[in-house]
């Protein structure tokens, strides 16, 4: 048997990471165990919001200009019509996934978390969690393995409603970003994201119902994307991804408690998944130190609200393309519309002013 430990974190990803950085910065000793080795790549459309970026400061982390590149907001584009806001305060950032890995794993080995790489997790246990054959003894058992979760079955947390599973393929691109904001083009029952990450490249996420379509096939339904792209050379080999959307009944068990895409997740069109993700970890840790894990229920529970509702309302949007295309002309004509929209995305508008904004859009989509 292994010597204690107060937190054990399974899995090393963005929310393994961020729950050990921010229970270690709370004064517990903790110890992160991951089956792979750093960095860590995933498909991801590689977009912090404003909101993502003060979360993963407060974890003692800011993301360096030669490493990454800001961009001031969203812009949707469909059908020809085009509807750009920048965000009400500061910028997001565009930051390959596995520079975001590497700044992550140095902030957590800064702080003093014990990080054990190709250490596959095989079991939890009532005293900690098992490694083969060894007991490792930790207070706190932190389940961050992904959305599919195996500590999510073995605490007997895997009842959740689920919506629509939807499938992505990344690729980056070697050009110089055409724009300063996130893109996010719509098609036919997919869409394209599109992040600059750094002065000479892009990021480029398809995602679609569809677990067969391609970037390559997919890019001719998206012209103007397509006419950009064309002289590119592709800077990653193409990878694909599931993007889902999960609620659980329950993110706690006793000792064990699940963070980030283990705990549920939000659709990928949100962009919201990292700042969720550091936003549960921060939590957690106080509730680790109050010994409350009811309390990490009740506030995991409220910040997934609002990306929540988010991510509905897009998909709507993702599904009825001619309501889509009139909140578009909408848009166009009060371009105030589309920025209160992005205002509230990003947790700067209170969902009083959400209501106005709705009854706003509605008038206008009547009037256009
Ligand atoms: C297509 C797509 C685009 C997205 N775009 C954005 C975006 O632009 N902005 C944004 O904020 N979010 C975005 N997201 C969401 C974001 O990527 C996720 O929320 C985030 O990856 C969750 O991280 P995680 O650490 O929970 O899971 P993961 O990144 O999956 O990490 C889980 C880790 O656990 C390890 N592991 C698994 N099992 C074990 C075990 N038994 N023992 C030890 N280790 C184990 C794995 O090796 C892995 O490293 C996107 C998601 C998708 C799918």
């Amino acid at each position: 048997m292994e010597r204690a430990t107060d937190v054990f974190v399974i899995g090393g990803g963005p929310a393994g990471l961020a729950a050990a950085i921010a229970a270690r910065q709370l004064g517990l000793g903790v110890v992160v165990a991951d089956g792979s080795r750093p960095p860590i790549d995933k498909p991801c459309g590689e977009g912090l919001m404003p909101d993502g970026r003060a979360a993963l400061a407060q974890l003692g982390i800011s993301v360096p200009e030669d490493v990454s590149r800001p961009f001031r907001g969203i812009s949707f584009v469909s059908g020809g019509l085009r509807a750009e806001a920048n965000f009400p305060a500061g910028c997001g950032i565009g930051v390959r996934r596995t520079i975001l890995h590497r700044l992550m794993v140095e902030r957590a080995e800064a702080v003093g978390v014990s990080l054990r790489w190709s250490t596959p997790v095989t079991g939890i246990h009532p005293e900690g969690v098992l490694l083969g054959k060894q007991l490792v003894r930790s207070r706190w058992v932190v389940g961050a393995d992904g959305g599919h979760s195996l500590v999510r079955r073995w605490a007997g947390l895997d009842r959740f409603r689920s919506d629509r599973t939807r499938f992505a393929f990344r690729r980056h691109y070697r050009i110089r970003p055409w724009t300063d904001r996130m893109e996010l083009h719509w098609g036919p029952k997919c869409q394209i994201y599109v992040t600059p990450v750094a002065g000479d490249e892009i990021c480029v996420a398809l995602v679609s119902c569809d677990p067969h379509l391609r970037l390559d096939a997919a890019l001719p339904a998206f012209p103007e994307l397509a006419s950009r792209l064309r002289d590119a050379d592709p800077s990653s080999a193409e990878r694909g991804a599931t993007s889902s959307t999960r609620k659980l009944r329950q993110v706690y068990h006793g000792h064990v408690a699940l963070v980030g895409d283990a705990s549920g997740a939000v659709d990928s069109i949100t962009g919201e998944g990292l700042c969720l993700t550091f936003r549960q970890a921060q939590v957690l840790a106080e509730c680790f130190v109050a010994g409350d894990l009811r309390r990490y229920q009740h506030e995991h529970r409220k910040l997934a609200r609002r990306p929540a509702m988010m991510a509905r309302l897009m998909l709507t949007l993702d599904w009825k393309t001619s309501l889509r295309q009139r909140v578009m002309r909408a848009f166009n004509s009060d371009p105030r519309l589309f920025s209160r929209m992005l205002a509230m995305h990003v947790g700067a508008l209170s969902p009083l002013d959400f209501a106005a904004n709705g009854l706003s859009l509605g008038w206008r989509m009547a009037t256009v």
